[in-house]
């Protein structure tokens, strides 16, 4: 009976939470405030987006800028725009400046331009698909990162 309490039900609709570390009907994440929810696929793909869009828009200086303004929110540019978030798992708070730095720039950019150079863009192609079968949505830069992308429409998340 044991592996029975490593099932905990969720504490807004009472279904099983499972290995996920949000609800599987409403997407509540765990251990955050109410009404944050794990970003939707579509959400995440509009993210994507909206941020190449902003980024040769402002020919990627403007972008970059913006970048550096709100990593330490957790964010970037698009997902301000549309309410998402970085979250930390060990925290359960906004990822910091500094976490946004390894994920956005070290991982997103210098790893993965690497990877795709290394492997003629096999890399690129396979993992920019990684969030729809890893269990929490993450991509690569989640993983090593340590974080998960939420959307927190009511900004109930505070920083730090
Ligand atoms: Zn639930």
């Amino acid at each position: 009976m044991s592996n029975l309490t490593l099932i905990k039900p969720c504490p807004y609709c009472g279904r099983e939470w499972g290995e996920r570390v949000y609800c599987q009907s409403r997407g509540q994440v765990d251990g955050l405030p109410e009404g944050v929810v794990m970003a939707t696929l579509a959400r995440r793909l509009g993210g994507f987006l909206l941020d190449s869009l902003l980024s040769s828009l402002t020919l990627g200086i403007g972008w970059l800028i913006w970048c550096v303004i709100v990593w330490g929110r957790g964010q970037t540019p698009a997902k301000q725009l549309l309410g998402m978030r970085c979250v930390h798992l060990v925290h359960s708070n906004s990822a910091s400046w500094g976490r946004m730095a390894l994920r956005e720039f070290l991982l997103k950019l210098v790893l993965m331009s690497l990877l795709t150079v290394a492997t003629l863009g096999l890399a690129t192609l396979v993992l920019s698909f990684q969030l729809m079968w890893t269990k929490n949505r993450q991509q690569l830069w989640d993983l090593i990162a340590d974080t998960i992308v939420v959307h927190d429409p009511n900004k109930r998340l505070t920083v730090g």
